[in-house]
Parts: C-alpha cells; structure tokens; sequence
C-alpha cells in the first residue's frame, strides 16, 4: 500500500467519526474502531448490514429502530437502502447518541457510511426534524408491503435513463401483475389477497440486487428497475423470479393455494421517459396476459421461453 493511503487508515482507524464501507451485496467490509464500538462488531467481522441490524434488534443495542414488526421495518428499509447516490439523516443509539448519518452510493452499489456525533448540537428542533424524516420515508414507501412505492420507483427509472452504463446501455424494467388475481380474492378473501401481495414482496424483495428497485405501483401491480441489465438477461431475471413464486404455498391454512404473475419486459431506450418505457414494458405485459399469463415477455421479441429455447 501507498504511504498515503496507509497514513489515511490510521487516522480513520483513530477517529471518533464512525466509518464504514459495504459493498454492492450490503456486506461490511470495513469499519473503524468507533464504527464498531457504535455496533458492537469485532475486528474483521463482515455481516451484511440486515445480519448486523438483526443481530443487534433483540439485544437492544446499536440503531434505535421504532417498530415493532423487525422483518417488516427490515423488508421496507432494505427496498430503499442504498438505491441513491447520497443520503443523509439523523438517526440515535440505544446509548443515547444522536448520529448525523451521510450514505454515499457509487455506481457498483459500494456503500461508504460517515456519522458523526451531533448529541449536544441543534436538540431543540430534533423532533421536528426526525418527524419529516419519516414523512419522508412514508411518501416512498408502500403502507401494504413496505415496499417502495410508485414515487420512488419512477424516480428510480428517470435515473437510470438519465445515466448510460458502460456499453451504453440504458437498463430495464418489468412490470409484473398477478395472475386472476380478483379470483383468489373472491374465493379466500380479501385478507388472503394482502397476505399474498405481501409474500410476494418479501420473497422477490431476496432476489433484487442494490443498484435495483423492486416496488409496489398499484393494486396489484409492480415495477421492476434493473439499471446495467439488458433486455434478454432482464428477461431470465424475472423468470427466476416467477420460478420462486410458482414453488410458494404462502397461505398455511390453504395448503393448495399457489399463485403466478406475468411480466412484460422493456429495455430504455434514447429519448425514453420513465413514461414512454413503462407504456412498452406494460405492452409486452398484455401479449404475455393474452398468451395465458403465468409467463415472462419482452417488449417487440415475445415469449422469453422461445428465446431460450431456441
Ligand atoms: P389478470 O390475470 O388479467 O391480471 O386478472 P386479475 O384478476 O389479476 O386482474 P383485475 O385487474 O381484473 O383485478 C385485479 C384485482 O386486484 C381486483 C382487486 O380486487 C385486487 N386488488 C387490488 N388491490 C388490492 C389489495 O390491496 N389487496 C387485495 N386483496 N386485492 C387487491
Ligand atoms: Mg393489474
Ligand atoms: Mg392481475
């Protein structure tokens, strides 16, 4: 190593700062002494950042987390964890610190963490200021599934058609719909019919990368954001994901009940809008509707089974 980057680590090793960097999949990867001091990890320790605030939930220490359903603040936070390019917020410990949080996000979803101790500054106004964080975050989030919602999707989608990848290339995005999905509701209620949209959410949530969003748009409907993914690899994504969908029997009681979607897939295309790209990706969505659902479709190519099968 370079003097200068080896003079550098001492002083974040040395600094009452909290510092932190996860890499594109949320695993820590390296974090100094007061980082981990805050969050009670060892030395060389690398837990994914759910495993490390799961880990610390029970015990009560590290992150005050104000919910009682874990999995369910977990499931939503994760759904806009690190999908933009900066962030910052104040956030307090379980031993009475307040932390000024900055989250900065690079292309490859690196994840460089910086917090410092802002306990003794500006605490008259903290109230106001944690209540218009989480109005914030209720406005991009989904009341049902936790998951992101349309405003945060679409703005997700202007982004990565605002920035080419490497080949030039603009991304993807999958509208995906649940399959007769009024039928389920009319025969197993209404509440069978939530339980299902959460489980969907939860079980597609484990398959979306970081620089991805996954979100709910409508009632039954939800957009996939796949920045750097062409069209055909988009394509077997979500066929994977409809794979571990076809396999749930999420409903313990209804031990018979399965349930599909189908998707339409559309790669961004010069002079896109998140408008014009959700209208094809929708189109490829009916073809897939009208060739009996359960199935995947991309924009202008048609079923992606005959692609790759051929
Ligand atoms: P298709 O395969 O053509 O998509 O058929 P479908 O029945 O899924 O589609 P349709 O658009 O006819 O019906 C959508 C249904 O989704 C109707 C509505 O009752 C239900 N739905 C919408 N939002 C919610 C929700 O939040 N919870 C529940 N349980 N049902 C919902
Ligand atoms: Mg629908
Ligand atoms: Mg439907």
């Amino acid at each position: 190593m370079d003097p200068l980057s080896s003079k550098l680590l001492d002083l974040y090793e040395e600094s009452p700062v909290l510092m932190a960097a996860y890499d594109g999949t949320d695993r820590l990867r390296a974090a100094n002494a007061a980082f981990r001091a805050a969050f009670f990890l060892e030395r060389g320790e690398t837990p994914t950042w759910a495993e490390l605030m799961r880990r610390n939930f029970p015990l009560g220490r590290g992150t005050v987390i104000r919910a009682t359903d874990f999995e369910g603040w977990l499931l939503s936070t994760v759904s806009r964890r690190g999908k933009t390019r900066f962030r910052a917020f104040e956030t307090d410990l379980h031993d009475g610190r307040w932390l000024w949080m900055t989250e900065t996000v690079d292309e490859e979803g690196w994840m460089l963490c910086i917090a410092s101790d802002i306990t003794s500054m500006r605490a008259g106004q903290r109230q106001v200021r944690q209540d218009r964080d989480l109005a914030i975050r209720a406005s991009h989030t989904d009341e049902l599934t936790g998951l992101a919602n349309r405003r945060f999707v679409i703005a997700r989608i202007e982004e990565m058609l605002a920035r080419p990848g490497p080949d030039g290339g603009l991304g993807s995005l999958a509208v995906l719909d649940l399959d007769h999905f009024k039928h389920i509701n009319d025969r197993y209620g209404h509440h069978v019919g939530d339980r299902i949209l959460r489980d969907l959410a939860v079980r597609i949530h484990r398959l979306v990368g970081r620089v991805e969003t996954f979100g709910r748009v409508g009632g039954e409907e939800f957009l996939l954001v796949l920045p750097g993914v062409g069209l055909e690899a988009a394509g077997v994504r979500v066929e994977h994901m409809l794979d571990a969908i076809r396999a749930t029997r999420p409903i313990a009681e209804h031990p018979e009940l399965a349930y599909t979607f189908s998707a339409g897939v559309a790669p961004g295309l010069d002079g896109d809008t998140a408008e014009s790209l959700y209208a094809r990706a929708d189109e490829a969505l009916y073809t897939a509707k009208i060739a009996g659902r359960n199935c995947v479709h991309l924009a202008g190519l048609g079923p992606l089974r005959s692609l790759t099968e051929a």
